[in-house]
Parts: structure tokens; C-alpha cells; sequence
């Protein structure tokens, strides 16, 4: 595969620059990456909501507009953003508020490219069967996930 070896040239380049071996040179590569995975996945999930309708949500135009409140007939605002699955990375809940009442609903949005995590595949246990596990970016808030806590050892 092209984007293979074109990876393996790049981690080539740094072993070369340095003097690092092949796998120190992955992972620092790697956590270059995930670093600014990082930074993207932080400023997608924290903005504040726009002070009127007026303007462009500051979440970058990912939204859909809001609704009309069937209430009081305002309009919905865009006020939120978090984390909207436990393994699916790219999925974000999006959550509107009501300008003129107590109304809120929450939307499900897919941004492609703008994971709030990482999706892995690990066993757990011996015969276990793999599974999708997403890891939060540090930084952003996951609301149906514990931050993520250093990695311990495996208690008995
Ligand atoms: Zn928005
Ligand atoms: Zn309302």
C-alpha cells in the first residue's frame, strides 16, 4: 500500500534526523499526530454559544440551524457540544437551547475528521473477542466516559 510505505519513509526520515530507532521514531510521530488530533478534537468541543442568532454559531458552521420552539415559538441555539458515542469517535451530540423558555433538545451529529478520541481495538481477557474501545483526547469531556487515568497494571 502507497500510504504504507509513505508512512514508513516518513518515520525513516526521522530515525535518520534523529538517530532514533524505528519504533522510538513511530511513537513520537504518533503522539506528534495525536497532539494535534488534540488541539482539533479541544476547540470542536469548546466555543461559547453566539450572543444572538445574528451571527455565524462559533462552532464552526457543523450545525444544523436551530428549531423552532414549539412553546414559545423562539428559536432554538446552538449551546453545546460533547462526545455522542462510546466507540463511534467522530459522532457528536449537539445541544440546542430555546432563546425564549426552558426548551432544550439534544441532536446527533457526525463529523467526519474531527474525532473527539481514539477508536482501538482491544482483547480483554484470554478468549475474550476483540472490541472497539475509544480513548477520550485529553482535554475533552466525555460525558458518559471517565477521564482517562494513567494506564495501571492489571489487578488480580
Ligand atoms: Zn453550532
Ligand atoms: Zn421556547
Amino acid at each position: 500500500m502507497t500510504t504504507n510505505r509513505g508512512r514508513k519513509h516518513v518515520i525513516r526520515n526521522r530515525m535518520a534526523s534523529t538517530g532514533e530507532s524505528y519504533v522510538e521514531a513511530a511513537r513520537n510521530l504518533k503522539s506528534m499526530k495525536d497532539m494535534g488530533q488534540t488541539a482539533e478534537a479541544v476547540r470542536t468541543q469548546r466555543w461559547k454559544p453566539a450572543d444572538s442568532l445574528d451571527v455565524p454559531c462559533p462552532c464552526g458552521g457543523t450545525c444544523e440551524p436551530g428549531e423552532k420552539c414549539d412553546h414559545c415559538h423562539a428559536r432554538h441555539r446552538h449551546v453545546g457540544r460533547a462526545p455522542g458515542s462510546l466507540t463511534d469517535v467522530e459522532t457528536w451530540a449537539d445541544r440546542y437551547a430555546c432563546t425564549g423558555c426552558s426548551s432544550a433538545y439534544t441532536l446527533t451529529v457526525v463529523l467526519p475528521g474531527r474525532p473527539w478520541g481514539i477508536a482501538e481495538t482491544v482483547v480483554r481477557g484470554g478468549s475474550a473477542e476483540p472490541v472497539v474501545q475509544a480513548r477520550v483526547f485529553p482535554g475533552v469531556i466525555h460525558p458518559m466516559m471517565r477521564p482517562e487515568k494513567p494506564e495501571k497494571p492489571a489487578e488480580d
